[in-house]
């Protein structure tokens, strides 16, 4: 969420918000300021939506997001348990307010009317059903806050918040006030007041994961009882019953040691936590968010970037492919806690992991044309995609997910611009303020960066920069970790490429309109030999792409999925080759189908090692779209013993 400080047009604000209407920019909306300023600045500033328009493969997964999910669902669907208590399941409450913070932001992103109209007219609806005391739950009073009822609160928060800011609309501010004010009256630490901790699943990080909007709301009214009612919960998580977030993090160093390791409400609560540290300037709590990060990525995370599996963080490198693995909460609130970081900290190796989950996870877990959403999406077998709501938390947590993709996709940095993710398209963005440095003549400087490319699918990308701006400024550019040979070319002369203390590869100069510079990734395949539970196995990487293995490509008949084996373990030998994608799998403008050598093997039929057979594999992103089987590790053929 977007929490920098923009240039607003006070005036143009007031009018809005006082007719109720959006406040538009030439450039876009305006975003509402907060009241409070933050203690800690942001090392990269996310952009809003409206700046940043991609056109290739994010592209696409963006705009299907939009017209194919998020304005076709039914606002009667999503208020059904609101306005007929208790809702049809226990969370069903969490869906409205997750559904306004993803289309929200994916209206700023295309501007669809029709998509405002239904934010607007559910936003009216939803207000109308809160009660007299503020509670806006699904719950009826005799089980209010317990199982998942604050955390409906915590969702309602988060997607009016957003709303409010971008659309200057505030007619929701009275109801997020009375919402945190009744959470004020009923939880604490003082006599007569309830224990959070109680209030919900999880040894308490469902309910208390609702730290994240109770910061937003204090930004954004100034009201310190929502900071005192922060302060609270930190206090909360370390009780004798308390999950220990902070302390288990900052001395275990482990997720799977925090409260009872679920994987969603942790993140959660670890998002909110970053919140906080970025209000108040909190260091330990930073090196508590680092502790986590660090050991998801060495220990808990999976190939594709998927964590978990039966939704909980479990001991190192236990990982098997098939469990409830990769819940797409888990993903996108993965996505959510690097992004954090990545403002925060402005380092590259945050981006990298956006890149990953995004290009294989994230767009693992969406149906290629947007419409529906997997639950547990494993290393192997079929896709789970639903196109409802029903029993799922993860159907409305995915398109949360791909609507942030333009927040930082490029953004800004001190030293100028910062190109994180590639793909064709453009941003536009504003220069920070720099007049306060002596030399300095940079004061706002709009720039337009232009990108081409086929990127994941060709490693050549072009970008164009123009800008007012008198004086030098970087361009920085995220270089990808696992490449070793890329090069660098400005205007057809090779440039110095050396990443620094950020990881970025900064090249600064006074840009002109007619400057080029390309950044040229060779996109090799590389083997990755499976260890822990999938020893013996090998899977295939392609630049950023995980691969995987399609029974929709199988190519032969009478020859099961599971009796291929790829034929070595070396990539060599696997003679790998690539073609376009056909009907159906070329879902987006350089679809690739890889091809490798392989024999069949299996206990009931004689081994045919002679036999000449290929394994098709497409990007998990694409795989088991026509409802067959997939999969990522591959068992390696094993050569006959000879006694
Ligand atoms: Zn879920």
């Amino acid at each position: 969420m977007k929490t920098s400080k923009p240039s607003v047009n006070l005036a143009v604000f007031l009018l809005a918000s006082l007719a109720g209407i959006v406040a538009v920019h030439a450039t876009g909306p305006v975003l509402v300021p907060e009241k409070v300023v933050c203690a800690v600045s942001d090392r990269q500033d996310p952009q809003s939506p409206d700046r940043v328009h991609l056109t290739g493969w994010l592209g696409q997964r963006i705009s299907v997001n939009e017209s194919n999910r998020l304005v076709k669902l039914d606002p009667a669907r999503l208020l059904e348990g609101y306005r007929k208590r208790p809702g049809r399941q226990s969370w069903d409450g969490e869906h409205v307010g997750k559904w306004l913070h993803a289309a929200t932001l994916a209206w700023v992103n295309t501007g669809d009317p029709a998509l405002r109209d239904k934010l607007d007219s559910t936003v009216a609806e939803l207000i109308k059903c809160q009660l007299e005391d503020g509670y806006l739950g699904t719950y009826v009073d005799s089980k209010r806050w317990t199982e998942w009822d604050v955390w409906a609160h915590k969702y309602n928060l988060i997607g009016l918040i957003t709303y409010m800011r971008y659309t200057g609309n505030m007619e929701p501010l009275s109801c997020c006030r009375r919402m945190g004010d009744l959470l004020c009256r009923t939880f604490g630490d003082d006599s007569g007041k309830r224990d959070i901790i109680r209030a919900g699943e999880h040894v308490g990080l469902a309910p208390t994961s609702v730290l994240e909007p109770m910061v937003l709301l204090y930004r954004f009214t100034g009201e310190p009882r929502y900071m005192d009612f922060c302060k609270y919960i930190l206090r909360a998580w370390e009780q004798p019953n308390g999950p220990k977030v902070i302390s288990r993090l900052l001395t275990a160093k482990r997720v799977d040691k925090v409260g009872n390791g679920k994987a969603y409400e942790m993140l959660s609560c670890l998002n909110g936590a970053l919140e906080y540290c970025r209000t108040v300037g909190d260091h330990q709590i930073l090196e508590a968010c680092l502790n986590a990060w660090q050991d998801i990525v060495d220990h808990r995370l999976y190939i594709t970037g998927a964590a978990s599996y039966h939704e909980v963080f479990h001991g190192d490198f236990d990982l098997p492919n098939v469990s409830q693995v990769g819940e797409t909460c888990v993903t996108v609130t993965w996505l959510q806690f690097n992004a954090q970081l990545l403002r925060l900290t402005g380092e590259a190796r945050f981006a990298e992991q956006l890149e990953h989950v995004i290009l294989n996870q994230l767009f693992g877990a969406q149906r290629c044309d947007g419409s529906a959403w997997g639950y547990y999406v494993e290393m192997e077998g079929k896709k789970p995609y639903s196109s409802t709501l029903d029993g799922h938390c993860c159907l409305s947590s995915g398109p949360r997910g791909v609507a942030l993709i333009p927040t930082f996709a490029v953004t800004t940095d001190e030293d100028g611009v910062v190109v994180n993710l590639f793909d064709s398209g453009t941003a536009h963005v504003k220069l920070r303020k720099r007049d306060d440095r002596p030399g300095a003549a940079r004061i706002d400087s709009d720039v337009t960066v232009s990108m081409e490319t086929l990127y994941p699918a060709d490693g050549r990308v072009r970008l164009r920069l123009e800008s007012a701006a008198k004086d030098a400024f970087a361009l920085k550019l995220r270089v990808p970790a696992w490449s070793h040979d890329a090069v660098i070319v400005i205007n057809d002369k090779p440039a110095t490429l050396r990443r620094g203390a950020d990881g970025y590869v900064s090249l600064k100069r006074q840009w002109s309109g007619a400057d080029v510079v390309e950044l040229k990734v060779p996109l090799e395949s590389r083997v990755i030999f499976g260890d822990h539970k999938n020893a013996g196995k090998i899977a295939i990487l392609h630049g950023p792409l995980v691969l995987a293995a399609d029974e929709a490509l199988l190519g032969v008949t009478g020859v099961s999925f599971d009796a291929l084996k790829a034929k070595s373990s070396d990539l060599a030998a696997l003679d790998l080759r690539t073609e376009p994608a056909r009907v159906p799998l070329n879902t987006w403008p350089g679809a690739q189908v890889f091809r490798i050598d392989a024999l069949i093997q299996t206990n009931a039929i004689p081994i045919q090692p002679s036999t000449p057979l290929q394994l098709h594999l497409v990007p998990f992103a694409d795989a088991g779209q026509s409802g067959t089987q997939y999969k990522v590790w591959l068992p390696v053929f094993k050569p006959p013993q000879v006694n």
